[in-house]
């Protein structure tokens, strides 16, 4: 039986006095129970329509008390397990089996996606590194805001569903960052554990400014992401990794009440969990070329082993450049194209996460 009582006291405690300003309307009703389709409408007046917007697709599903889970994919628009995984959850899931609440946003940056960029070709903007966003912003500025003031304070708990994209390529992964509070630290270790992907990252980031993560962090929720392969496309691996992995998710939070589908139980090595403790993970590129790699995803790699070269294309006479792993670990994550110019990120070490 539904707990409806709760529901009320829950909705109560999480009502707030006034919403912050938007320019984002929406019909969508988050409270009522069942299952909706809707949509989050940004204005965009432009010149091929004057009164024209851009329209973000959200599902969302409630039934009786229990946690409320924020779940977005495609923030970045040439990443594609989050939209497929969470478009196949919203149309399957029998509200019946809910209990609490999901807020499936599937492809929370459209035009990114229909352009199959990982940048909004609206405004030029990373919707990942402009969080906490601007309500008088740009199309990507207003959805960040929205994201931040409107979504965020209902949740409990936060996935945001990314890949490599064109020009990264992941040992797939569930991607938490270190927190500096030890109980949700605790309490997010246990669900990156959950999702059951062949990796459990604690990552640090390169740059985490701007980021949802950060926001969603620093507003107290739990934050799952991920990063489950890349190169511009997928695989049937990478999907059933992340379809596997949020339905994992749900039941660990217990929003849904299904046994979790573990590694072991389909039949793979358990999920290693490894971390990225400090800068000598990230290998840049010091001059640009083709990027040969000496190592596979996954393959373990020893401090000083050489781990890929950056041929010169139009000096055949030079050797290569010669890049070395700085740390023990395997290689995580990789740059795709086999071109790279000087400053990218050409690989990532992970290394084993103690305890
Ligand atoms: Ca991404």
């Amino acid at each position: 039986m539904a707990d409806t009582e709760g529901l009320e006291r829950d909705v109560l405690q999480r009502a707030e006095p006034h919403r912050p300003f938007t320019r984002v309307s929406t019909r969508l009703d988050f409270d009522a129970e069942g299952k909706r389709f809707g949509t989050l409408v940004v204005p965009h007046s432009r010149n091929d329509s004057a009164w024209g917007s851009v329209q973000i697709p959200v599902c969302v599903i409630a039934r009786g008390s229990g946690p409320t889970v924020v779940m977005a994919g495609a923030a970045h628009g040439d990443e594609y397990e989050g939209p497929i995984a969470l478009m196949k959850l919203a149309r399957a899931l029998d509200p019946a089996e809910v209990q609490g609440r999901l807020i499936i946003l599937p492809t929370v940056n459209v035009p990114a996606v229909r352009a199959g960029t990982r940048l909004s070709p609206v405004d030029g903007l990373n919707l990942n590194r402009i969080y906490p966003g601007r309500a008088d912003g740009t199309v990507t500025q207003m959805i960040a805001h929205y994201v931040t003031t409107h979504l965020l304070p209902l949740a409990d708990v936060v996935v945001d569903l990314h890949s490599g994209g064109k020009t990264l390529n992941f040992l797939p992964s569930a991607v938490m960052h270190y927190l500096d509070d030890r109980h949700r630290m605790d309490h997010t270790l246990a669900a990156v554990k959950a999702f059951g992907a062949p990796a459990g990252m604690v990552l640090r980031e390169l740059d985490s400014q701007g980021m949802l993560d950060t926001t969603a962090e620093e507003m107290g929720r739990i934050f799952v992401t991920t990063e489950l392969g890349g190169s511009g496309t997928l695989t049937r691996e990478t999907v059933e990794i992340a379809e596997t992995g949020l339905a994992n998710l749900l039941a660990h939070f217990e929003v849904i009440d299904r046994p979790i589908a573990t590694p072991e139980s389909r039949g793979r090595a358990p999920t290693r969990m490894m971390h990225t403790p400090d800068e000598t993970s990230f290998v840049l590129a010091e001059d640009g070329g083709i990027f040969e790699v000496l190592v596979d995803l996954g393959d373990p790699v020893a401090a000083g082993q050489p781990i890929g070269q950056i041929h010169f294309y139009e000096q055949p006479d030079r050797p290569p450049l010669t890049y070395f792993a700085r740390t023990d670990g395997v290689l995580w994550c990789r740059h795709a194209p086999g071109l790279v110019q000087r400053g990218d990120c050409i690989a990532v070490i992970a290394t084993d996460f103690p305890g």
